[in-house]
């Protein structure tokens, strides 16, 4: 057992890596323990048009290039998935494999993870059709008609993306309106290759040859189903917030995300909330690297007076 740092960042995404680098370049010791590649959902984002001063970047090239600068003043990239948090004057971290890290201060910033549809056939075909990453898997679908589920940015930004490969991208939404912002709803009407179903829920996958083949859905209005020939669905239904290690804690909400005040603390002293984790509205990599760049500020100021 067991280094002990000054401050430990649970996640590598947008937020923990700014932490990483506010932390390291005021001089405390740092480590970012993540259970995936770093830069959180970026990783998954085809185009990122509104991180101030880059026009458009891939998302995948933005987390590369945050991850090379968040390790620069030694902050350290460990892996690990951490199952527990303990507090105290002296906080552990408990990952699943049995380490035990040591902070003064911990920053939780370990974001959300993607809604399942929970329907027939979801987990099942996952992989064979069902795919929750646009970016990653889009390409296998060339010419072929997809389904895309769910009317916030996240779905519209990726039906956009789809349509490189796809002949056809079908976005299926449960009400009659779209939650996304204006600017991406105007780009999605402007694009030819989608087609909108409004007030339809999926209800179940269709197997064909052990692959998708087909959705079937429901019209929430007047109950009638219809099955749509598909070759690939990817739900993209909003997200949980990755907190389970911290539920017994007193700082999550009834949902599971990190309470915080304006200065990124939460109700235990010492514990830090940042990014898409976080009770808030505006969830962008901008806001991440904001909420990143507070706690670790205030962590120095908890630690150096
Ligand atoms: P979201 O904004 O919560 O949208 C989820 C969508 O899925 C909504 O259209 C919702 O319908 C629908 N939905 C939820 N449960 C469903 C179900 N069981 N069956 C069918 N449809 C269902 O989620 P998101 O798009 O993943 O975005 C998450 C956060 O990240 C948001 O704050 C978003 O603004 C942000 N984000 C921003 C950008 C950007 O700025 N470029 C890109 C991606 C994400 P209802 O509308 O009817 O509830």
């Amino acid at each position: 057992m067991d280094k002990q740092y000054d401050v430990i960042i649970l996640g590598a995404g947008p937020a923990g890596m700014t932490a990483a680098i506010y932390g390291s370049r005021a001089g405390l010791s740092c480590a970012m323990i993540e259970m995936a590649a770093p830069g959180g959902k970026m990783v998954k984002t085809y185009e990122i048009q509104n991180w101030p001063g880059i026009k458009e970047i891939s998302g995948a090239d933005l987390a590369y290039q945050m991850f090379e600068h968040s390790t620069q003043w030694g902050a350290e990239y460990l892996y690990g998935d951490v199952t527990e948090i303990r507090d105290g004057e002296i906080k552990q971290v408990i990952c699943r494999d049995g380490t035990v890290y040591q902070g003064k201060t911990v920053i939780i910033a370990t974001g959300t993870r993607e809604r399942l549809l929970n329907i027939p056939n979801e987990q099942k075909l996952t992989g064979r059709g069902v795919s929750y990453c646009a970016v990653c898997d889009g390409s296998f679908f060339k010419d072929q008609p997809v389904t895309v589920i769910g009317g916030g940015n996240s779905a519209l930004e990726e039906s956009l993306y789809l349509t490189q490969f796809a002949s056809k991208v079908t976005v299926v939404i449960r009400r009659d309106v779209f939650r996304a912002e204006p600017v991406i709803q105007k780009a999605m009407e402007d694009n030819p290759k989608i087609e909108v179903i409004r007030s339809h829920v999926p209800v179940e996958i269709v197997e064909k040859d052990g692959k998708v083949g087909g959705i079937v859905l429901k019209n929430v209005n007047d109950g009638t189903l219809t099955t749509l020939t598909t070759s690939a669905v990817f739900p993209y239904i909003g997200a949980d917030p990755c907190t389970e290690f911290a539920r017994a804690l007193p700082i999550l909400d009834e949902r599971g995300y990190v309470i915080v005040n304006d200065k990124m603390e939460t109700a235990c002293r010492g514990i830090y909330g940042a990014g898409d984790v976080t009770v808030k509205n505006l969830r962008q990599v901008v806001t991440a690297a904001n909420d990143g760049a507070i706690a670790a500020q205030q962590a120095f100021h908890q630690l150096k007076g």
